[in-house]
């Protein structure tokens, strides 16, 4: 019951990404989580950080991103404002894969690490008035695509096996020949079902 309810868990998700693979070509989606008015100690203003998964140009793309508005709070620029309010927001957003295609492939100040087409890296700005810091990790639609067709693949291959197995009369479990066999499998010890019973073992 739970191995089925997994395949058919595997294969929804499946079809959810060649849906994502499909339309990442033509769009590029973000859905970002962003928190606003985070306290840190010794921070010099407005701390935000911002949660994304961007599916664009056949690849996903995760990322999290701390930024540091130093303008906020300090005597100079904004003596009189009060602390910056602390919200939660999560949005959704589509944009051109071009545009995606153009922003992922500018890399910054920090690192960057590709293999396989998976990439991984940081980027680090730090001006005078603000500053962000920002994790990424990027993998082709068909990485996920792959793992997904796993679980429904090893159970139709073992499906077939059986299938194949029941016409040929071997044993279900171990396959071996039954034919010269009574009531039990010589090879793995398993009751042999009479003729006409399904085993579901
Ligand atoms: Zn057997």
């Amino acid at each position: 019951m739970m191995r089925r309810f997994l395949t058919i868990l595997s294969v929804l998700f499946l079809l959810l990404c060649v849906l994502i693979w499909v339309r990442s070509h033509f769009s590029a989606d973000t859905l970002s989580l962003v928190r606003t008015g985070i306290d840190k100690p010794h921070d010099h203003g407005d701390i935000s950080n911002a949660y994304q998964i961007t599916s664009g140009c056949g690849a996903i793309r995760f990322e999290f991103r701390e930024s540091e508005d130093r303008n906020r709070g300090t005597d100079l620029y904004a003596p009189e404002e009060p602390p910056p309010p602390k919200t939660t927001r999560l949005h959704w957003f589509a944009s051109s894969p071009r545009f995606f295609d153009v922003e992922r492939s500018t890399t910054g100040p920090g690192w960057r690490r590709e293999f396989a087409g998976l990439a991984a890296g940081r980027e680090t700005y730090m001006g005078n008035h603000a500053g962000s810091d920002l994790w990424y990790f990027e993998m082709p639609l068909w990485v996920p695509a792959v793992l997904l067709i796993l679980c429904p693949a090893r159970r139709t291959c073992s499906s077939l096996q059986r299938l194949h197995r029941a016409r040929h009369n071997l044993c279900l479990t171990c396959g071996y020949d039954l034919r010269a066999s009574k009531d039990r499998c010589p090879e793995c010890g398993n009751p042999i079902p009479p003729p006409g019973v399904k085993n579901t073992t």
